[in-house]
């Protein structure tokens, strides 16, 4: 069947409406008519080709938020009328020792992204969240448990939420430890709701002193003007974690030296050019430690959905209609959003 959606032909062509088709539902896949989709800077990075391997056309969008309008044979655990989300994943070989431990995003054989993956059916790769509806198999849905009218706001923890949450849980984020969260947009802001929720002193480290006070006000202790070399030496060698969100190439150097021993930087943001080359005494000396983290597994998301509905946790949004999604990339390039912009699926139709 066809639906509507926006995307893009092209690397240097602005995103405009088409006309896609999606699987009527196998006994396995839930069909669900998108109502709300977060807008990632992954979005625009891949729109744009500033990643490799985009493939044309492109709709992006993997924060996806909507009711299921048709269920498969063999699907158990959803029906008709429920509000569902999608994150950034909608297959894996679910066979292999990483989608066994519940890491789906670490499939051996490579997850199948909710846009841009590997698919049989036309045009021969997914496509995603900025269209009327989507078809997935039922165990890459997510249930929500937030009330009706934050729906919204609730779409960017399907990537951003779970982007910061998974890396947290992992180097145990909580009472005693300090934290950092590098860059206040759309991962940046949900790590610092989430360290401070799990009870971490958390710290912001943003480029925009006008940020300050929003830092605070989502749940900083502390918020540090990185270009400020004074404010960044009087945190030297204090932080457990820092989690860098940065979508953009910058030096490293000075966020390792704000490490404790054996503390980690965990790298989430992926820019378009290398980061400039690190200097490893500054690793050496006090034997920290430098790592990846890559979204997070299913069960996993589900788990932070559901500690974002008991906690009353959710994301700043601006809402925007579909037919404004160049002006949308073009402040998050200039860094110019509060703190994620949200698409209205019904905008679509208009
Ligand atoms: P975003 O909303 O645009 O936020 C990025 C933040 O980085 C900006 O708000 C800004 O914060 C800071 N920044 C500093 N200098 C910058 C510059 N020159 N250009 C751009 N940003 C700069 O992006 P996002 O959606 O949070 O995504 C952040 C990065 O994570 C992207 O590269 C994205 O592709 C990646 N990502 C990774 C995963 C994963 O699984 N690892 C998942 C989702 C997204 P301040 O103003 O506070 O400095
Ligand atoms: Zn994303
Ligand atoms: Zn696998």
């Amino acid at each position: 069947m066809t639906v509507l959606a926006y995307g893009t032909t092209a690397a240097s062509q602005p995103l405009g409406p088409m006309t896609i088709t999606r699987r009527p539902p196998g006994p396995r896949d839930v069909q669900i008519e998108i109502a709300y989709c977060g807008v990632c800077h992954s979005d625009l990075h891949q729109a744009r080709a500033e990643w490799a391997g985009t493939l044309y056309p492109c709709v992006p969008g993997h924060e996806i938020i909507g009711q299921i309008s048709a269920v498969g044979a063999d699907v158990s655990r959803f029906a008709v009328g429920e509000t569902v989300g999608v994150g950034c994943m909608v297959g894996s070989c679910r066979n292999c020792r990483s989608c066994d431990d519940g890491l789906e995003q670490y499939c051996d054989h490579g997850f199948i992204g909710t846009y841009n993956g590997r698919s049989s059916e036309p045009p021969g790769h997914t496509l995603g969240g900025y269209a009327q509806r989507i078809t997935v198999d039922d165990h890459f849905v997510l249930k929500i448990r937030h009330a009706a009218d934050k729906l919204p706001a609730v779409a960017p923890l399907l990537c951003a939420g779970i982007t910061t949450y998974a890396p947290l849980r992992r180097y145990q984020a909580g009472p005693g430890k300090k934290i950092g969260i590098v860059g206040i947009g759309g991962l940046g802001h949900m790590g610092i709701k989430l360290a401070h929720a799990m009870g971490a002193q958390t710290v912001a480290f943003t480029t925009s002193a006008a940020k300050r006070a929003d830092a605070k006000a989502l749940g900083a202790d502390e918020v540090v003007v990185s270009r400020n070399a004074d404010e960044m030496q009087a945190q030297a060698g204090s932080f457990d974690l820092i989690l860098n969100t940065v979508a953009a190439s910058h030096d490293l150097d000075p966020f390792i030296a704000l490490l404790k021993r054996d503390g980690t930087m965990v790298m989430v943001g992926v820019p378009d050019q290398p980061h400039p080359p690190l200097n490893v005494a500054g690793l050496i000396f006090r034997r920290r430690n430098i790592a990846g983290s890559l979204i997070g597994g299913i069960a996993e998301t589900q788990e932070m959905l559901d500690f974002c509905a008991e906690k009353g946790i959710t994301a700043e949004i601006e809402m925007i209609r579909i037919q404004d999604i160049e002006t949308a990339f073009e402040r998050m390039k200039a860094g110019d959003v509060k703190y994620r912009f949200v698409i209205d699926n019904s905008s679509l139709a208009a």
